[in-house]
């Protein structure tokens, strides 16, 4: 441990929030016990380039001084700074279930392909303001942090440093998706990470959160209700009139879960009849190893070995560079599901550059869109995005489907938040933008009569503070005003 405590630090049990505040990417939590630091996920900041540029800032900790890690899931929001923390100097176990150790196995490597690819693309274009543009880690360096990861069964008891009792908890979302339970000295904090959604098509309902003096929970959808229609029923809407007239099916999807629980709707729709058996292509190098992942944690989702095997013989799985550039030579009717979804990169960029620019073709747009993003833009009705440095015209249609979220809506948020049982202190609120944030803030407070507030980024909260000091909220925000303590965390970014 990297300090020897006095007896002011041996009882701190003290939270603060260096991402995720204020914004749906970059979760990371500082978590204090005694003198040891645990990190809670470590994950990149996605969006506007003002968020993006976080990533390249030093950590506000010292990486060397970080005793743990736990990551709550392995979407890259919040894993994907694992690669650059490790090269900063953090030695330390990284604990997760063994579904997070194995994708972030995939993804973690993936994203550094990608980031390489996207600096190599930069460079070769002369569309980067870096000369030359760098990728944020290398592929190595993704390799290297993977041995640090340590598997952790839910519900099995963990002591990440001492007197620190950690425990995950299964949340649905994708595999290995987890809560985290931390308790230390007779305080509970838990973490919601992303909270799944009680009837997913593929994924088991998140199990409700245990009782807790502390609550960090997600907003991402916290002002927003999905369509109460089926995803099936949205995505044969969607898919059928653009398929008929001879279009392309271009849907940008996280390459984790969301690839294959589209896969899973268009392919089952297909074996009924009810679209048309057009060509369905995956154009993710590592989808197959993730599919198979779907073979191994079989207890964690719906999918039997009979959809697995349908997903296996119809998709078209789309390996090579050279494969991916032949598809935007083909014409419709054919589907295409790429990453990234919120089309932040990958070769989902090339499809667009392609095929957007034909109206008879269809953006299908499957998730929240993070804003800053290509995505929010075609969500807000643009005509043009930006790749590579080019302005490239969209006339393809653009549909938004809401009910293939990974994510509880406002209402399945607060009844996971309501299984909590008893009031805790405080219910902290991450993980949304603005509106998300405060709209779940109300309606905690509202329709649940409990403490809440949203949380900012370099704000601090003590965890063992006093009953009768009162307001959680009040007592956040003057940390917020002051250095959290002696260290480099109070310096915002
Ligand atoms: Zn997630």
């Amino acid at each position: 441990m990297h300090s020897s405590p006095s007896k002011a630090t041996q009882s701190r049990f003290r939270l603060t929030f260096l991402g995720a505040a204020g914004t749906v990417t970059g979760s990371r939590y500082l978590v204090e016990a005694g003198a040891c630091r645990v990190l809670v996920d470590c994950g990149l900041f996605q969006g506007y380039k003002a968020l993006r540029l976080r990533n390249r800032a030093p950590f506000p900790v010292e990486p060397g001084s970080i005793d743990a890690v736990i990551l709550t899931h392995a979407h890259l929001d919040h894993s994907g700074y694992l690669p650059r923390l490790v090269e900063s100097g953090y030695r330390g176990p990284v604990w997760c279930t063994p579904a997070t150790r194995d994708l972030c196995g995939i993804l973690l490597p993936d994203s550094a392909q990608l980031l390489e690819e996207e600096a190599g693309y930069a460079n070769l274009k002369g569309s980067s303001r870096h000369h030359p543009a760098e990728a944020l880690y290398t592929a190595e360096q993704a390799h290297r942090c993977l041995r640090q990861l340590r598997p952790v069964a839910y519900r099995e008891t963990f002591e990440p440093v001492p007197g620190l009792v950690a425990t995950l908890f299964p949340q649905g979302h994708i595999l290995g998706a987890a809560s985290v339970a931390l308790e230390f000295q007779g305080t509970r904090l838990v973490f919601s990470g992303d909270v799944g959604r009680p009837h997913d098509l593929v994924m088991n309902p998140p199990s409700p959160p245990p009782e807790s003096d502390w609550l960090v929970v997600e907003s991402t959808y916290g002002n927003r209700r999905h369509a109460g229609a089926a995803l099936d029923e949205e995505i044969e809407q969607a898919l059928s009139p653009v398929l008929a007239r001879g279009g392309v099916v271009i849907i940008p999807a996280f390459a984790v879960g969301r690839a294959q629980l589209l896969l899973h709707a268009v392919i089952s729709l297909q074996a009924k009849g009810r679209l048309p058996a057009v060509p369905v292509y995956l154009n993710s190098p590592m989808a197959s190893d993730v599919t198979a992942l779907y073979e191994r944690y079989k207890a964690e989702h719906r999918l039997t070995h009979q959809d697995l095997d349908l997903i296996r013989k119809v998709t078209r799985v789309v390996n090579s560079v050279d494969e991916s550039k032949a598809l935007n030579r083909r014409h419709g009717p054919m589907i295409i599901i790429s990453a990234s979804g919120m089309l932040t990169g990958g070769r989902v960029l090339h499809h667009l550059i392609a095929f957007a620019p034909d109206h008879r073709n269809a953006i299908v747009l499957s998730g929240h869109q993070a804003g800053g993003t290509r995505g929010a833009a075609l969500a807000g009705g643009a005509t043009h995005v930006r790749i590579y440095g080019e302005d490239i015209r969209v006339k393809a249609q653009v549909i938004a489907i809401s009910s293939a979220s990974a994510h509880a809506d406002a209402d399945e948020l607060l009844d996971w938040i309501r299984g909590l049982g008893r009031s805790p202190r405080a219910v902290f609120i991450t993980h949304g933008e603005p509106d998300a944030a405060d709209a779940l803030r109300l309606r905690i407070e509202h329709e649940l009569g409990w403490c809440a507030c949203v949380a900012e980024q370099m704000q601090s909260v003590d965890l063992m503070m006093p009953v009768a000091d009162g307001d959680p909220a009040a007592q956040m925000h003057d940390a917020g005003r002051s250095p959290p303590h002696e260290s480099t965390i109070g310096q915002d970014q």
